[in-house]
């Protein structure tokens, strides 16, 4: 499947001038929920992350909540195993709900977008105290541009460099248009 050419049809990918949370303008906006909202599309991107990890056993798919959760669920469908996610509990990522992993469990950290890669790092340092092995980490979108690096191999769906400026040096805005904020939360 054509990632980009989806998310641009499901309004996921907005293209034009806008106001990130960070404060920073950008060219790209991208908001993962609104292409997961739709079933077969998630179905699809998580067969699409699987088919990347078929070198791999994987026993468990791990997604930090919010972002996490649903293509982790899509990615453990076609793999064929279980799939949890991960809360923050007092600002630490913890496993809630009676979730938890084995020593030695191989895991399959999965994210909706990375940008640095934080939460999925966190998720990953969490389970390792558990003693679970885990072997790699994936998410939909790599928005670092190729940058960020783990601790196990990262394999993202598609890659995508974002180009962030500071207001007061920001070509969209010397070009005289005007930058929108769409959304409130979800902005990566
Ligand atoms: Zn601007």
């Amino acid at each position: 499947m054509d990632v980009i050419a989806t998310f641009k049809d499901c309004d996921a990918l907005l293209e034009g001038h806008f106001i990130l949370s960070s404060g920073l303008h950008s060219n790209r906006y991208l908001q993962c929920a609104k292409i997961l909202q739709y079933p077969k599309i998630a179905e699809e991107l998580g067969a699409a992350i699987a088919k990347k990890f078929s070198d791999m056993q994987i026993d468990t798919v791990v997604g930090p909540a919010m972002g996490g959760v649903i293509i982790a669920q899509e990615v453990a469908r076609a793999i064929g195993c279980r799939s949890i996610f991960s809360e923050r509990e007092n600002g630490a990522m913890t496993l809630r709900r009676g979730f938890t992993v084995k020593p030695g469990e191989k895991i399959l950290i999965c994210e909706d977008v990375c940008t640095t890669g934080g939460s999925a790092k966190e998720v990953g340092a969490m389970l390792r105290a558990k003693g679970a092995d885990v072997v790699g980490y994936t998410s939909i979108i790599d928005r670092s541009g190729g940058h960020v690096e783990f601790d196990a191999p990262y394999r993202a769906l598609e890659t995508l460099s974002v180009e962030t400026y500071d207001p007061s040096d920001c070509p969209l805005c010397k070009a005289g248009t005007q930058a929108v904020k769409p959304g409130s939360h979800g902005l990566k």
